[in-house]
């Protein structure tokens, strides 16, 4: 059995431990990257992120032309085969992943097609696909091994007829109807998708709003324009069974004995830390009672040695967290500074529309601050939103009593989660709401919904 030894081993090559690899390396380190698949990237570029908003950038192309409709008559294909809807995945994965294995050959990260499992708090046994067995020992180890859909035992997902969002976008054609399980991220932004699609789809979730975190405008709008788009919202509805019934329908049951068919179901029930193949135990690691693995503020286990980031650890769950983290696990483990860590990360919900808020919420900044001042622009105020007919669209800020510290920035609508980053700027620039009536943005823009919304707050300063 080999026998190799490194400054730092990363397990997993999702967007963590690819930015725990190239922070490392860069520093100096000698680096070995883990990963059990023959591909690199992760859930992120497999079969979360980029799958999701390639199919989306076609979904929107053809609401888009839909909507106009005196232009050219437009109209899917029967039986359309989804692949030709993400016709340029393949494209956008080659690219991706030829821009990565650059990136670690440029920083001398060794990478190793393995599964890891721990063997002590600084060793590591990787068995290959021949089930050839190696020992690689490392002064540091980052887990960034991600997670995967949760099943639940009450909905047998067989891939063929009802998937998972790790599955769902290996099915043959387009169908005709599509019931949606939850109402978290990945079910909003499928179903949404896949309603823009000309899918019949039925949202089903036992919580009354989907995205309960967003703010309620927010959640508000989601809902009437999935509904205007011919989606069914089904809150405070629980599920007793799902099946395929074997003839021409997927069949779910509710608990007061309901039946809702579909031609074909997603199941989005939230995402289990990959743990399992780990035997963390071996490192002197538990898991905690989410199942997750537990870090402090820098990244670290309860073990020195060992470092985790990335959806292992829990939320937000988002790659663009993931990637700081595990930039930051690489730098607290080799004692460089990481910089300020600021906790603004904004959500970005990839829906049709699209959402994305940074900072409190109204009613966040409502329990904290009291009678805070909020200013709203309709995209339909703004002349890009008129000129472009992104019309159900809507910017909110939320500002403190006194109408000049900035709380939180709220948007739904085409560009959201662009359009945040302003706000976000603003928020970590700690600027008053004034900025955004005193600089000039371009126009015509969505970006003066800024503008419109601060002066709204300005003008009830004033009244005040
Ligand atoms: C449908 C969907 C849409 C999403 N959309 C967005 C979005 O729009 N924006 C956003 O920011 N986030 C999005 N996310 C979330 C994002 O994909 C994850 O937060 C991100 O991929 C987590 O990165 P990670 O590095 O922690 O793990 P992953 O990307 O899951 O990578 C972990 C890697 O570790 C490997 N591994 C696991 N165990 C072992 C082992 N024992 N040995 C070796 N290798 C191992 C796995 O094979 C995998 O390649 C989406 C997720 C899904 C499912």
């Amino acid at each position: 059995m080999n026998k190799q030894s490194y400054d730092m081993l990363v397990v997993g090559s999702g967007p963590a431990g690819q930015k725990a690899a190239v922070q490392a390396a860069r520093a100096g380190s000698t680096v070995a990257l883990i990963e059990k698949t023959r591909e690199l990237g992760g859930s992120c570029v497999h079969r979360g992120t980029i799958p999701s908003k390639t199919l989306r950038e076609n979904a929107l192309r053809v609401k888009n032309m839909r909507m106009n409709a005196e232009l050219a008559n437009f109209d899917l294909a029967e039986d359309l085969e989804l692949v030709t809807l993400i016709n340029r995945l393949g494209e956008v994965l080659a690219a991706h992943d030829e821009y990565m294995s650059r990136q670690l050959k440029r920083n001398n990260v060794e990478l190793i097609h393995a599964r890891a499992r721990f063997i002590s708090p600084t060793a590591l046994e990787l068995t290959n696909v021949k089930g050839e067995r190696a020992i690689y020992n490392g002064k540091n180890i980052v887990i960034a091994s991600g997670s995967h859909p949760r099943h639940p035992p009450n909905i047998p997902i067989d891939h063929e007829y009802l998937f998972d969002s790790d599955s769902i976008l290996s099915m043959m054609y387009l169908p005709k109807s599509l019931i949606v399980l939850g109402g978290g991220v990945i079910a909003s932004e499928y179903a949404s998708i896949f309603q823009a699609l000309g899918v019949e789809v039925t949202m089903i979730d036992k919580y009354p709003r989907p995205l309960g975190f967003l703010d309620d405008d927010l959640t508000d709008m989601f809902i009437t324009a999935f509904s205007k788009m011919g989606g069914t919202w089904r809150g405070e509805t629980k599920v007793k069974s799902a099946r395929w019934n074997g003839y021409d329908a997927v069949e779910v049951e509710t608990e007061e004995g309901e039946i809702i068919r579909g031609e074909k179901l997603l199941c989005a029930a939230g995402r289990i830390a990959n743990v399992k193949d780990l035997q963390i135990n071996n490192a002197g690691l538990e898991l905690n009672e989410r199942g997750l693995i537990s870090v402090d503020e820098n990244l670290k286990t309860e073990v020195a040695s060992v470092y985790a980031a990335g959806d292992v650890i829990g939320p937000p769950s988002l790659a663009s967290a993931s990637m700081e983290q595990g930039r930051r696990a690489a730098c607290n483990a080799l004692g460089i500074d990481a910089g300020i860590m600021h906790n603004t990360i904004p959500a970005g919900i990839y829906s049709i529309p699209e959402l994305s808020s940074v900072g409190l919420s109204e009613t966040s900044a409502r329990e904290q601050y009291g009678e805070v001042l909020v200013g709203k622009a309709k995209f339909d105020e703004i002349a890009r939103g008129q000129i472009s007919g992104f019309l159900d669209g809507m910017l909110k800020i939320v500002c403190d009593p006194e109408g000049e510290k900035i709380l939180g920035v709220m948007i739904v609508g085409e560009g959201a989660t662009e359009l945040i980053h302003i706000g976000q700027m603003a928020l970590l620039a700690q600027a008053k709401v004034d900025i955004f009536v005193e600089s000039i943005f371009n126009f015509p823009t969505l970006a003066e919904a800024y503008r419109a919304a601060a002066l709204e707050i300005i003008h009830q300063r004033k009244n005040k």
